[in-house]
């Protein structure tokens, strides 16, 4: 059973490497970002919600995301384990989702901190071309990631719950590490 938060600034790879892990370890990759881009694209009420905070490059309220994981981790599929990426991404959504998993009786393996310069993570999301992808946005993002995700790193280290992983390797270098780390 495999169960991991994923860490890290924005155009980290967390994204990348959370889902090659889960499809190698047959578990859903719960992406919030990715949920909230679909709900933006289908033009749901969520996604209605969210746009203007994604696109300035702002966290949605905590009061969006909360319920929308509570679901998710109660899904059949994610009874066999899951991979977090995007999630926590603030003190109290990590407060929530430590009483969440004692109410659903369930542990996480450990957080994992991708770890990449400022200049590298500007360049790859300016590649990426995402529409929340522009420098001013990018800017932003990279703010907020500091203020308000950063200190999970501590929130995790202190507990002795954390992973630091250098993402600026090769794909694949990242991904071999990450196997040795959360071994099957
Ligand atoms: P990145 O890691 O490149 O910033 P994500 O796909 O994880 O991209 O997130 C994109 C956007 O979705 C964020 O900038 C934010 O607006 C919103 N978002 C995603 N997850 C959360 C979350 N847990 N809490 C609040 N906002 C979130």
């Amino acid at each position: 059973m495999t169960r991991l938060i994923f860490l890290g600034p924005p155009g980290a790879g967390k994204g990348t490497q959370a889902k090659i892990l889960a499809d190698i370890r047959q578990i859903p990759h719960i992406s919030t970002g990715d949920i909230l881009r679909n709900a933006k694209a289908q033009g749901t009420p969520l996604g209605q919600k969210a746009q203007g905070y994604m696109d300035r490059g702002e966290l949605v309220p905590d009061s969006l995301i909360l319920d929308l994981i509570r679901e998710r981790l109660g899904e059949a599929d994610a009874q066999a384990g899951w991979i977090l990426d995007g999630f926590p991404r603030n003190v109290s959504q990590a407060e929530f989702l430590d009483s969440l998993l004692q109410e659903l009786h369930q542990e996480f393996d450990g957080v994992v901190n991708l770890d990449v310069p400022d200049e590298v993570l500007v360049a790859r999301m300016l590649e990426r071309g995402r529409t929340d992808d522009n420098e001013t946005t990018i800017r932003r993002r990279l703010e907020v990631y500091r203020q308000q995700t950063a200190p999970l790193i501590k929130f995790y280290g202190d507990r002795h719950q954390l992973h630091l992983v250098d993402g600026n390797q090769l794909l694949d270098e990242v991904t071999a590490t990450l196997k040795q780390l959360v071994p099957v």
